[in-house]
């Protein structure tokens, strides 16, 4: 039975600690990337629904506008 090795950042196992150092460095760089993108394209789109919300119904266009600053 071979030992595993868990990622710190991720639910991969990796075989043997070689590949796992390697995994773990990719891996700490993509996450921090993916945490930043994924902020950024929430906010994204969050705002794309909002707008949307506020074309559909121009009554509420300065409600939201408000809301959101
Ligand atoms: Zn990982």
């Amino acid at each position: 039975m071979s030992v595993n090795f868990k990622c710190l950042y991720c639910d991969h196992y990796l075989s043997s600690r070689n590949v796992y150092s390697q995994h773990v460095k990719y891996c700490n760089e993509l996450k921090e990337l993916n945490t930043s993108t994924e902020e950024s394209n929430n906010d994204i789109s969050d705002t794309v629904s909002s707008i949307n919300e506020m074309s559909l119904d121009s009554d509420d266009f300065s409600q939201i506008e408000e809301l959101q600053n």
